[in-house]
């Protein structure tokens, strides 16, 4: 899948100062004396360069709190005036834009549930051209990277360039720890064909309580994810939204220092060695994919074999052995069992087409001998 898209790398639009960008801010603007002592206890913390808060909630349900609406914004602006904090709001629809264009909110970005929905994110674009201002984009609630790319594209295309990607995992109808399935492959993914772009993980809606924030932040940064945005409230206990996955400014103090920064590259010596291995590595597969390109000749000479004598392809009892066998032999070898017999079966699988095909040709071939 190619993109057309041009955007500016994170420390060109954001004085990150080399590190991961930390936004925080509470799930919801309230009220001001909440807004403020949140921002306030974030303002101490140096890390924290971006202040968040939802002034327009989208909820799944009505007759919830919906958000404090636009008197939110005067807060945020009283809260930059004496923290120098810069500010990010939620926006959904143009209304919402213009708003938070007049009143000075430095960032905005787009939910999950509005990116989920193509409509609403060419009216957004339409609303921002020719207006410099950055966009965040949180991937849609389902795991569809092509759509998410597409918020992308539809904002580039009016001329932002000024974006990044929030990652805050996916709708899952299974029970799991998460609050959302985090499919780290589909933010690496967007990494990897969108070479510019910042992505920054939100762990608060990944875990959606507290408990697995500092592992999930750190699994984020283990990845080379370029920031973090984590909900703050001055009191969680009586937040009107999200409240089990807010923490207190204290507490994310503590998160923030316990998180561990690995490099995404070394030293030089580090480099060399990484270079040497990666190099053992490349040969190490070259075998591998030749040692299976021999099996499937075998595999391809059984097949015909098992044609001339008219044999079924599967015979149940030699794969209930070969199973066993290989089992016994990889926990000899010290490797995983689970990891060693979802290969065998993928490799059985693979097998079974290929003699499959080989059945079917013979069919074909003696048809037209009829
Ligand atoms: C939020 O950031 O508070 C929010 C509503 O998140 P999401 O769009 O990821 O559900
Ligand atoms: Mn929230």
């Amino acid at each position: 899948m190619g993109t057309k898209l041009n955007i500016l790398s994170l420390s060109e639009w954001f004085d990150t100062q080399g590190k991961p960008l930390i936004i925080s801010g509470p799930c919801s603007a309230e009220s001001e004396e909440q807004l403020l002592e949140t921002g306030r206890a974030l303002a101490q913390i140096s890390e924290v360069k971006l202040f968040r808060a939802g002034i327009w909630k989208p909820r799944t349900r009505p007759d919830i709190f919906e958000g404090v609406g636009e008197i939110g914004l005067q807060w945020l602006k009283q809260l930059k005036k004496e923290t120098g904090l810069k500010t990010c709001v939620e926006v959904a629809n143009p209304q919402h834009v213009e708003a938070c264009l007049k009143n000075d909110v430095d960032v905005l970005w787009i939910g999950a549930r509005t990116t989920a929905n193509p409509f609403s994110v060419q009216e957004l674009a339409d609303s921002l051209k020719g207006v410099d201002i950055p966009v965040m984009i949180k991937n849609p609630l389902h795991p569809d990277l092509k759509l998410w790319i597409g918020a992308f594209e539809r904002l580039n295309q009016v001329g932002i360039n000024k974006m990044a990607a929030i990652h805050r995992g996916f709708y899952t109808y299974e029970k799991t720890p998460f609050r959302n399935l985090p499919m780290w492959e589909i933010p690496i993914e967007l990494k990897r064909l969108v070479p510019n772009l910042a992505v920054i993980t939100d762990p608060s809606h990944i875990c959606g309580k507290r408990e697995l924030l500092q592992s999930i932040s750190q699994k984020a940064m283990d990845l080379a994810m370029d920031g973090l945005m984590l909900e703050s409230h001055i009191n969680p206990e009586v937040a009107l939204t999200d409240a089990s996955q807010q923490l207190e400014p204290k507490n994310l103090r503590i998160l923030l220092d316990n998180l561990v920064h690995r490099q995404e590259y070394g030293t030089e010596d580090f480099e060399n060695l990484l270079e040497k291995l990666r190099f053992e590595i490349d040969h190490i597969d070259e075998e591998l994919l030749t040692i299976l390109a021999r099996r499937v000749a075998k595999i391809e000479e059984i097949g015909h074999y098992k044609k001339e004598n008219n044999i079924t392809v599967l015979q149940m009892d030699r794969l209930r052995q070969m199973m066993i066998s290989r089992l016994k032999m990889g926990k000899k070898l010290n490797l995983d069992n689970k990891f060693v017999l979802k290969l065998l079966q993928l490799v059985h699988k693979d097998s079974i087409q290929i003699q499959t095909q080989i059945m079917l040709k013979s069919k074909d071939q003696k048809n037209e001998r009829v």
